[in-house]
Parts: structure tokens; C-alpha cells; sequence
């Protein structure tokens, strides 16, 4: 299951990364990090998108 979601560009160097190749950090601001994780660039680590994980 795929889509235009699953892609994301990082503002601060242009690189399209997939979901899977996203690094995955927890979230700042208190947020649960069992359902929320940050997916960050895997080339200069800017943070791409907070997503929902898990149930
Ligand atoms: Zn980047």
C-alpha cells in the first residue's frame, strides 16, 4: 500500500526519501513516543514529518 504520502521531500536539501528510509526519532513536545514518531532526512537529518505509528 503506497502512495503520495509515503514520499516525502526535505526542505533543507531537496532529497526525496521514502518512508522506509526516513530515520525514525521521537517526537519532542510530550508526545507519546509509542504512537507518535518523527521521520527525519537520512541525509542531513532535518525533520521531515511527525507521523502516527502503531494502534
Ligand atoms: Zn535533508
Amino acid at each position: 500500500m503506497t502512495g503520495p504520502d509515503d514520499t516525502y521531500t526535505c526542505d533543507a536539501c531537496g532529497s526525496t526519501t521514502d518512508r522506509s528510509e526516513a530515520l525514525r526519532r521521537e517526537t519532542m513536545g510530550g508526545l507519546d513516543p509509542d504512537r507518535w514518531q518523527t521521520l527525519c532526512c537520512p541525509d542531513c537529518g532535518a525533520r521531515l514529518k511527525t507521523v502516527l505509528v502503531g494502534e
